[in-house]
């Protein structure tokens, strides 16, 4: 491709909403252009790069042995309303109608659509298992869209769905599209990592996340320094402590104290000459409409995640002051457990609790020495809180060790939660109809290129990983209009195209400063500099964009070195 045919419109212009590095980038580097919110148009320069990890996965799926289809984007309610997601999906759900008046909504994601045409088509174990996938177009209507194709609301999504006879089936087939989707992100160039998830509102029972190592990133996870086990922040469970016996004998009386304006955790600690872990904090949550007490420590979170598992609830929310005050008889801040009208359940840190502090269900007092048993009653004991600083690992109790990352794939185990609702079934080898087990499996195809950037630049631009640059080297002549130069920039041009490396001549009327810069900023991994000291002696200069590295040579020796070099970094 020459510079001069491209549409590439670098800016230094960055829009004020553009807070990540990837999203600066990508507006500077001609990559994307926002049409409205949560929406982006892709040109060329970015949408080469798109199609560079939409054929890596592609590669990757049918290595794996799935098969590449194309579902429909406008799926009818009905569908969605056998699967009972048309209730609980929520606002991310564009629904519309047509001129008939009949409903439908842009796909999020696709059980739905996909289960409806298995159901009708594989009959008996005989065809299974089968494992179809596609890349395209998702719709969700983020309520906050931000950093640009990370998380917007129209993007291109790899998703995958299989499905099996049996349990011991659909483990072989989520094998294989973990194994795969490690392969994708490594050949992406990508440091990541597969962490234990929630499954959120795909369901299922099961799920790994594959996370780009970013401090920017959104999630928060964990892994341990001794053993192998990682999991989203959301997911990590704490280990259960043990449960000593609790000596009664100790209990001190309780007493309620005039604590005004006394709010915080820390407020109640100075207030009351106590530490954090002696005040335990009552939060009240409405879970499908009914009002449920939850217990943390003072100096720990609700991890409501596990509070809606734990409830086996569809919505879980923070009750308002109506809920509040129907279940504690006082305005929001003052909740405790002693008398209030909710069930109560307390995470495993408070089992062996006594002599606590806790909000008395009255307007500016707490109470002092509340204990479990005698003052009130916890109907069970889960584990409720995020883990912290200083957790052991819930499987060897070693420490755990906390970073940042952006989510780029997903796998689950789906079990039968859709073939279920949506009987898509068998007849196995004895002529018994059996419900057919599934997995799911998504890619974010715009998210992976945006995290690649994330992972990938200095202060002068992008520093693509060249198995997914939009080119893998720039010809830089310093002087187009000087004769030499430019016959040697369309001669090594020319090689290199027919060794099928990916070239950008720079043929601009420019400066080489802007060119210079230019290359820089669109981050293409090497860059060939002709320039007429050097080509006097018949040299040109090849400087690689990450190590900064310079080499001197002849053109035939320049282009061999960037064959091999390409080869190497796409192995
Ligand atoms: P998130 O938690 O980030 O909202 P999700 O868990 O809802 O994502 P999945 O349903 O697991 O997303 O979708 C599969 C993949 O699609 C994600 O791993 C991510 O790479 C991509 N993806 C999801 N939502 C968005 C979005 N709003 N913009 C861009 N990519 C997205
Ligand atoms: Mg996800």
């Amino acid at each position: 491709m020459r510079y001069s045919d491209m549409f590439l419109p670098t800016t230094r212009e960055v829009p004020s909403d553009a807070e990540v590095v990837s999203h600066q980038l990508m507006i500077r580097a001609g990559m994307i252009r926002k049409l409205t919110s949560g929406i982006y148009a892709y040109l060329p320069l970015g949408y080469r790069v798109i199609k560079k990890v939409e054929n890596i996965v592609r590669e990757e799926m049918n290595r794996a042995g799935a098969q590449e289809v194309f579902l429909p984007m406008v799926h009818p309610a009905e569908l969605w309303q056998e699967s009972g997601r048309w209730d609980h999906y929520g606002k991310e759900l564009l629904r519309f109608r047509d001129r008939h008046d009949r409903e439908y909504c842009l796909g999020p994601t696709h059980e739905e659509v996909i289960t409806d045409l298995i159901r009708y088509e594989l009959k008996t174990y005989r065809q299974l298992p089968k494992n179809l996938y596609q890349i395209q177009t998702k719709f969700r209507d983020e309520i906050r869209p931000r950093f640009g194709v990370m998380r917007c609301r129209e993007f291109g999504m790899k998703d995958a769905y299989s499905f099996d006879a049996d349990e011991a089936g659909a483990e072989v087939s989520y094998g294989k599209m973990f194994d795969a989707y490690q392969r994708i992100f490594a050949r992406c160039g990508l440091k990541f990592r597969a962490v234990e998830a929630d499954s959120g509102s795909i369901g299922g029972s099961f799920s790994h996340e594959f996370m780009v190592m970013a401090d920017s990133g959104e999630d928060g996870i964990v892994f341990c320094s001794a053993c192998d086990y990682a999991a989203n922040l959301e997911k990590a469970e704490v280990p259960v402590p043990e449960k000593e016996e609790i000596r009664t004998e100790d209990f001190l009386p309780l007493c309620e104290v005039h604590t005004p304006d006394v709010k915080t955790i820390e407020e109640v600690c100075a207030f009351l000459c106590v530490k954090p872990p002696d005040v335990v904090k009552t939060l009240i949550f409405n879970a499908d409409g009914k009002p449920i007490a939850v217990l943390v420590g003072g100096a720990d979170d609700v991890n409501e995640i596990k509070v809606k598992n734990y409830l086996n609830c569809d919505e879980l929310e923070l009750a308002d002051d109506d809920m509040i005050y129907a279940v504690t008889g006082a305005p929001r801040g003052f909740a405790g457990a002693v008398g209030i009208k909710a069930r109560v359940i307390a995470d495993y840190s408070l089992q062996n609790m006594t002599n606590v502090v806790m909000g008395a269900n009255r307007e500016d007092y707490h109470v002092k020495n509340v204990n479990i048993g005698r003052d009130f009653k916890v109907d069970a004991f889960a584990d409720l809180r995020m883990v912290r600083d200083g957790d052991g690992c819930p499987r060897c109790r070693k420490s755990l060790k906390f970073a940042r990352g952006i989510e780029v794939g997903h796998v689950f185990k789906l079990g039968t939660k859709y073939s279920k609702a949506m009987k898509a079934v068998y007849l196995d080898q004895n002529g018994r109809e059996q419900t057919m087990i599934m997995g799911c499996y998504g890619i974010g195809i715009g998210r992976t290129v945006a995290a690649a950037i994330e992972q990938n630049n200095d202060q002068d631009g992008i520093i693509w990983p060249v198995p997914i640059a939009p080119f893998e080297v720039i010809i830089t002549p310093v002087n187009m209009n000087e004769a030499a130069l430019a016959e040697t920039a369309e001669k090594m041009y020319k090689l290199l195209m027919d060794r099928q490396v990916d070239v950008l001549l720079d043929d601009r009327d420019e400066r080489a400063g802007v060119k210079f810069k230019d290359a820089d900023l669109i981050g293409i991994p090497l860059r060939v500099t002709i320039g007429p000291k050097k080509l006097a002696e018949g040299k040109v200069e090849l400087t690689i964009r990450n190590t900064k590295e310079v080499k001197v040579a002849s053109v035939d020796d320049i282009v061999n070195d960037i064959v091999t070099y390409v080869e190497q970094e796409k192995r």
